[in-house]
């Protein structure tokens, strides 16, 4: 259960509720409704004593904070007969994480602090407010805060490893193969006939706007069993669709581009017109980038890239600013000018105008530089101008990826 007013506005959109069923079904554990509702305390009431009369378990998020609009706590604590009670160890630990970085905790958080008699304090490393874990003859309870990285954390640590040990769940082994560059459709083509081989592992395509992950899954089996199966299922999947995988596991295909670049001792710069600096953005969020990135230009105007890359007037002229002969002279202009052995240019139109018959909407040149020699390639995006300036993102790092990796 969702509680928020903001929700029902719609002003939030509810990725709590589809981030938990996500998480829960994973497990194993089946959503039987869910429900949101506003600020309130006779509908957060009426909300959790109908979901408890149904299922006996309810994980309800928000409402927890120290305004006064946050109510959740007492609600449920009235509801489920166990009084508020203030928690010394809570309250010294809230007070020692605001001084820590060096702030005086405001009184009002002290709400935060209070505790239903008998329930178990889930810590939150995210936040301020704990979730909460109460049992009571009418069920399992379960009360997180509704701020998205603090609600994942929470479930993650505390709440699915809690669950899983009382409901005597077994936990599932999964593993995901990123790929990109490669669409569903395909991949489907090149997986679908060989997905019983599989078994016991099942296959998941989980698309996004930079690729489609494969979640391979081993139902029924634990522990070395369990990774032997998904090893076996690896091999299967890398044989057919290998050249497309560039990572197992989250990772980011910025954090395999670094990586790639670190090993052969490589620096990197870049060179962005449509992108506005999000291929820069994607580097310097992975940590410690500092070390292969440089630095890049943001190159809009034409003027940007005669002056500041070097680009010739008169090829910009002859092909236009979204050619291959640009973004080559980008790219160069960017290794050269900023030192480094490694370059992308990025130059594309982004829409909605600027299109025209030979370059439509969604025409995107690349370039890449590696210790002087230069490629080039262009790709059509469909999508908005955010979805083509994202996927131009990603197809200049996995152009980079698959250069350095010789795909
Ligand atoms: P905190 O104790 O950290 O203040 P809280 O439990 O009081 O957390 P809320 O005040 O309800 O949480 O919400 C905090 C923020 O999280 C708000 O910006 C809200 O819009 C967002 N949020 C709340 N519920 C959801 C949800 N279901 N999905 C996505 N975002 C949410
Ligand atoms: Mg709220």
């Amino acid at each position: 259960m969702t509680v928020g007013t903001e929700l029902l506005l719609g002003d939030t959109i509810d990725t709590n509720a589809a981030h938990a069923g996500l998480v829960l079904a994973a497990r194993g554990i089946r959503v039987a409704r869910r429900a949101t509702v506003g600020d309130r305390a006779e509908d957060i009431r009426d909300a959790v004593d109908q979901a408890l009369a149904r299922t006996g378990l309810v994980l309800v998020t928000g409402g927890l904070g120290p305004t006064r609009d946050d109510i959740t706590r007492d609600v449920v604590a009235t509801l489920l007969d166990c009084p508020l009670q203030f928690d010394e160890s809570l309250w010294d630990a809230l007070v020692a994480r605001w001084a820590a970085v060096g702030r005086t905790i405001s009184e009002s958080n002290r709400s935060q602090a209070m505790v239903p008699a008998g329930a178990t304090v889930l810590p939150n490393r995210r936040g301020s407010a704990p979730g909460l874990w109460i049992e009571t003859a009418r069920g399992l309870v379960i009360l997180l805060p509704g701020v998205p990285i603090e609600l994942e954390t929470l479930l993650a640590e505390e709440v699915l490893p809690r669950l899983e040990e009382r409901l005597g769940l077994r936990s599932i082994r999964s593993r995901v193969l990123r790929t990109s560059g490669i669409p569903e459709s395909r991949l489907g083509e090149l997986l679908g006939p060989l997905e019983e081989s599989l078994a016991p592992v099942t296959l998941a395509y989980l698309p996004d706007q930079t690729g489609v992950d494969l979640r391979l899954t081993a139902w029924e089996l634990e522990g070395s069993a369990a990774d032997a199966a998904l090893d076996q299922a690896e091999t299967i999947v890398r044989e057919a669709a290998g050249e497309w995988v560039y990572a197992t596991g989250l990772r980011d295909l910025a954090e395999v581009v670094l990586a790639g670049l670190r090993e052969r001792g490589m620096t990197l710069v870049t060179a962005e017109s449509c992108t506005g600096g999000l291929v820069g953005a994607r580097v310097t969020a992975i940590a410690g980038s500092s070390d292969v990135y440089l630095g890049g230009i943001v190159s809009y105007a034409n003027e940007v890239k005669i002056t500041q890359l070097g680009v010739h007037a008169s090829l910009i002229v002859a092909h236009g600013a979204v050619s291959e002969p640009v973004v080559a002279a980008m790219a160069r202009g960017a290794a050269e000018r900023l030192g480094a052995r490694v370059a992308i240019a990025v130059s594309g139109v982004a829409g909605p105008g600027g299109g025209t018959p030979e370059k439509p909407v969604g025409t995107v040149c690349f370039g890449w530089s590696i210790d002087g020699s230069v490629t080039t390639a262009t790709a059509g995006f469909a999508g908005d101008r955010e979805q083509v300036r994202i996927r131009s993102a990603q197809a200049a790092l996995l152009g980079l990826h698959r250069r350095l990796t010789g795909r």
